[in-house]
This record gives C-alpha cells, structure tokens and sequence, in this order.
C-alpha cells in the first residue's frame, strides 16, 4: 500500500533525523523484552519494534491466561502477567517502544553502524541490532475468496482502528474467536446492523461472550449466520454483498457495507528472510558464545535462533539475551573488557536500575 500523505512526511522527518540508539531490537516478545533488561544493566539504550499493537509475543497472542510453570522463581504465571513483571523489570532503562509496526529493513551503513526501518517509515541508527522475532511476525489469515484482495482496506478489514468508523452502516463479521465476538459486541452499538458470520456453531471465544452475542440476537440487535464465504460482490469497486454458503448447502446472499474478518494470526518470517542472514528451516544460525547470527554486529535469540541442542523455551532466550547483551557491550565498545557485576552489590548497576539507598534500606528493615 503506498504511503499515505502523513506518512511521507513522517518519513522524511525521520530520515533527516533517524532514532540514534545503542541497540535495535526486532521483536516485544518475553526475550525480546528481556533483551532491554540485559541491555540497560551494561548501560546500553535500547529500542524496540514489533509489528502486533501491544509487547508479549506467543504469550499474550497465543496464551494470554494459559499458565506457564518453568519460569525459575514463578511457580506459575499466565502469558499475561509474565509480560507485565517483564514490562515492570525493563521500566528503569525507558526503551522506546514502537508497537504496530513491522520492521521491513536492516541495512549496514558506510560507518559500521545500522539503518533499520520499520514499515510506519519510522528510521532508527542504530550500533547493533538484536533479532528476537520469534516465529516471526504475526499476520492476520485473509479471507481468501475471488475478489476480497482489491476490496482490503476500504471494505474488508482485518483490524478495528475506530469503531465509530462504522456508524450508520451495514457491517459483517467473520470468524469464531474472542476478537470476532467482541468486535460484533461493540459494534451493536455504533453500526446500524451486526451479522456475525461463523463456519460452524461452536463458537472458541469466551462463553459469556457468546451468551451475551444469543442475548442480543433474541433481541433483535444482531444476528448469527452459520456457514462459509463463497464471494464478495462489488459494483465499480464498491462492496454490494456476501454470499454464504450455510451447512444445508443453500447460499445466501447479505447485502453489506463493510466486511471485517477475525481469522486468527499466523506468524511469517516476513523481510528477516531478506536481509542477507544465514537461514536454516526458517531459524537465524548463531554461535552459542556471542549469539551473533552470520553478520557481525547483528544477534539473534529466542525462538528464531538456532544451534545445536536449541530448545524454544522462554528461559533458553533469557540466558542468551544476557550473554548476546555482554558481547554486543564489546561490539560498541571494542577493547575494552566488560567487568560482570551483580545487581545485589554493586552500586553502578543499583544506579542503572534506579535503585535509591532508600529502597535499600526499607528493604532491609522489612528484612526483605
Ligand atoms: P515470540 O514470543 O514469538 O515474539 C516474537 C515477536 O517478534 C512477535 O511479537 C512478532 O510479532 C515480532 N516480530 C517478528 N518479526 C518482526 C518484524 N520483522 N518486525 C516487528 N516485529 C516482528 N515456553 C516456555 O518456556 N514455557 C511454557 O510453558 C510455554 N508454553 C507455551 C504454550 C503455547 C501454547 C505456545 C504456543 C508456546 C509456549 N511456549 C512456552 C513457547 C514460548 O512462548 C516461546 O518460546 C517464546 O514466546 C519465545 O519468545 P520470543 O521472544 O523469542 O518470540
């Protein structure tokens, strides 16, 4: 999609003045997130991007309330709440999140140091970057049937930006999970009418959700369709109707305005497959000192890494977050020796965390 007017000058703000940064890191998931901790305790400043509009990766997409049992130290803690201690525990080093936006570049500049670009136009220059990209970035599933492609973005959506958009008009959804059910919940209340469609009649999302989606269809305020999508109509590029096949084979046709779908998310390599780095089964190889993929000066952890004896667990890519971290120190900072210092002692790194002899001393008179 070409750039809107916005974006452009957006883009040449950024171009005559790139974010300068220590470090880049491609990915908000809980290694990527801990990558700024790792990071910020050797005093290096960090920005992260990731395409999906809020940090957690896996745990918040997938398995937002599922609990997790090997985190060391957390007996159990869902998706959810392991994003939000990561979140607390990296607030000190302030990284710049840039959330919704995929990073499509990764360059090396004349000068040894980076240019990456995400596709918000936004520019970073940056020393380093970190690839914590896991399974990759997460797409929306398309609706894949003749003609839905030309209708994307003016008809047929695959995200709510503003539900008042929809005001006064004949809106279709799509899908069977907690995003479709809520969307068709919310947007009772602004469009002038709901039909949720659904391939079948169980529905995934939660089941209040769905008791409340009966309630309003009894009361007249919404409707549920049950079958497939066979085509989307338009005239002169403007969507007419949809036509639904339903389970006793008849096909029925509802006149719409707008189309928005709810398929779920899957995750594509996307452009980290463009940017010249060995790639084995869709994982960026690295050495399991540096965790530095095939350019130097660019790393890789957690789940889109490989080398031998790799295993895809959150605390594998918490070990080489702290170990990619002590390299890249030595990276930007070539000859010098990076001392290891513990965060219980040591008064810079107390610095570094913000930690005040006050907070020190109340721990210690609560003996805590
Ligand atoms: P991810 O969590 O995949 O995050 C990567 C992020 O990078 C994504 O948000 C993606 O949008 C972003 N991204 C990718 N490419 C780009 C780009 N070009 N630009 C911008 N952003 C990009 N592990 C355990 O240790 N214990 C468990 O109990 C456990 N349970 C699990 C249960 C389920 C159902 C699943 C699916 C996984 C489970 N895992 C578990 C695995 C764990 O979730 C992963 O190991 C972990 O999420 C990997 O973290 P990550 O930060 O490497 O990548």
């Amino acid at each position: 999609m070409p750039p809107t007017a916005t974006q452009h000058d957006s883009a040449l703000k950024f171009e005559r003045h790139p974010i300068r940064t220590d470090v880049v890191i491609v990915g908000a998931g809980p290694c990527g997130l801990f990558q700024v901790f790792e990071l910020g305790l050797l005093g290096l400043k960090a920005h992260v991007v990731d395409s999906l509009p809020v940090p957690g990766g896996q745990c918040v997409e997938l398995y937002p309330d599922k609990p997790i049992y090997d985190i060391p130290a957390v007996p159990v803690c869902t998706g959810q709440e392991l994003t939000d201690r990561l979140l607390e525990q990296i607030r000190p080093f302030g990284a710049g999140m840039h959330l919704g936006q995929e990073v499509t570049e990764v360059q090396r500049r004349e000068d040894g140091r980076f240019r990456v670009v995400t596709s918000a136009a936004t520019v970073f220059d940056a020393g380093a970057v970190v690839i914590a990209g896991g399974v990759g970035s997460f797409q929306s599933r398309r609706l894949s049937v003749p003609g839905a492609a030309e209708l994307e973005g003016k008809y047929i959506h695959y995200r709510v930006k503003d539900p008042r958009a929809y005001a006064d008009q004949d809106v279709v959804i799509l899908g069977g999970g907690d995003s479709a059910l809520d969307w068709t919940l919310a947007l009772v209340e602004h469009a002038r009418s709901v039909v949720l469609v659904h391939r079948r009649p169980e529905f995934r999302g939660a089941p209040a959700s769905v008791a409340r989606l009966y309630a309003l269809r009894e009361a007249q305020r919404a409707d549920v369709l049950i079958g497939n999508v066979k085509e989307v109509t338009a005239v002169g590029g403007v969507l007419k109707s949809i036509s639904v096949q339903g389970g006793d084979g008849v096909v029925r046709r509802l006149e719409t305005d707008q189309v928005l779908a709810f398929f779920g998310l899957h995750p594509k390599l996307g452009p980290i497959a463009e940017w010249g780095l060995e790639i084995d089964k869709r994982q960026l190889g690295v050495d399991t000192q540096k965790f530095q993929t095939s350019v130097p000066g660019i790393y890789a952890v957690g789940d889109i890494n490989t080398y031998p004896g790799k295993k895809k667990l959150i605390l594998s890519g918490f070990h080489e977050a702290a170990l990619a971290a002590f390299s890249i120190k030595e990276f930007l900072d070539p000859g010098k020796k990076v001392p290891l210092q513990y965060t219980t002692t040591s008064p810079l790194m107390h610095k570094r965390l913000g930690v005040t002899e006050e907070i020190e001393i109340g721990r210690k008179a609560v003996g805590s």
